[in-house]
């Protein structure tokens, strides 16, 4: 089967960083034990099964708050999504040493949300509820962050007319939803000041995932279903290019009838996902015969 491998996929350089510290971590004599990660450092569970082996706990739960209370003692890693200011502030109260392996582009976001309360806006943020990096930015002003996911949320907010408004949003979400979503904001609020932050990686591996998708029956993302990037593409190869996509985990989750009468299958990969899971996908493509 002919396979279009979609390029830029897969690790970005915030995932790249993010489990590289936590490598170095691993390795380092220096640093009290038991070392925890808050969190999945990124979302796939391929790359958080692998650090259990260096002796490395993920701690997976809705409540980061909650989960440090069981903390008292070793190291802590905050993870590529970032945390709100009052889980850094926890985690110190607790004498636990802090890695942050925030990536620095989610930093950016938080920078910019405290720069813009501490000028009195208030800000509409979009992002997905529930998803650490929406907990952490909101965490940094909760009474001034307003999380919205759609336009039904954003015509039920009640926003005082006085205050100088700025909208902003999570950095992996879909590049055409955002828009669309930001553009209905201004509509209801003109004096809105738009900060659009979907970062180069995310914005890189949408354009170049909705331009193959044109161009082929099919397409494959490989990912975990926890991963709002993976996800994303998924969602925006439907969208965009009207095509049928899959999210698989790895090789063994691709089914053969997907393909059957087929010529052409695209593959990308979310921003989490380890290269050799793909690459088995891709090679599983090439020896299929779809006739
Ligand atoms: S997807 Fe973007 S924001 Fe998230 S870790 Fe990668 S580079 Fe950073």
């Amino acid at each position: 089967m002919q396979v279009v491998k979609v390029s830029p996929r897969g690790y970005c350089y915030g995932v790249v960083d993010a489990v590289q510290m936590v490598r170095n971590a691993a390795k380092n004599p220096a640093l009290p034990r038991p070392i925890y990660i808050l969190g999945l450092i990124v979302h796939n569970r391929h790359v958080v099964d692998s650090l259990e082996s260096e002796d490395i706990i993920t701690l997976d739960g809705p409540d980061r708050l909650k989960l440090l209370e069981t903390l008292d003692t070793g190291t802590v890693i905050f993870t590529a999504h970032g945390v709100s200011p009052e889980v850094k502030k926890r985690a110190i109260e607790r004498g636990l040493t802090i890695i942050d392996a925030t990536c620095p582009d989610v930093t950016r976001t938080h920078e910019l949300v405290k720069d813009l309360v501490a000028k009195g806006y208030h800000i509409i943020y979009i992002g997905k509820r529930d998803h650490p990096e929406s907990e952490g930015v909101v965490g940094e002003a909760p009474d001034k962050v307003h999380l919205v996911e759609n336009k039904a949320q954003v015509d039920a907010l009640r926003l005082p007319d006085e205050v100088p408004l700025a909208v902003t949003n999570q950095t992996t979400l879909s590049l055409w939803d955002t828009h669309e979503l930001l553009q209905h904001i201004k509509q209801m609020y003109p004096r809105v000041e738009i900060y659009n932050e979907i970062c180069l990686a995310t914005q890189q591996r949408q354009e170049a995932c909705a331009r193959a998708a044109m161009e082929v029956d099919v397409v494959v993302v490989v990912g975990d279903s926890r991963s709002n990037n993976s996800n994303r593409l998924v969602e925006i190869v439907k969208k965009r290019a009207d095509k049928p996509a899959y999210l698989v985990d790895n090789v063994n989750e691709l089914q053969p009838e997907w393909f059957i009468g087929k010529n052409s299958v695209a593959v990308t990969s979310g921003s989490s996902t380890p290269t050799h899971l793909t690459r088995e996908v891709i090679s599983w493509l090439e020896k299929f015969d779809p006739s």
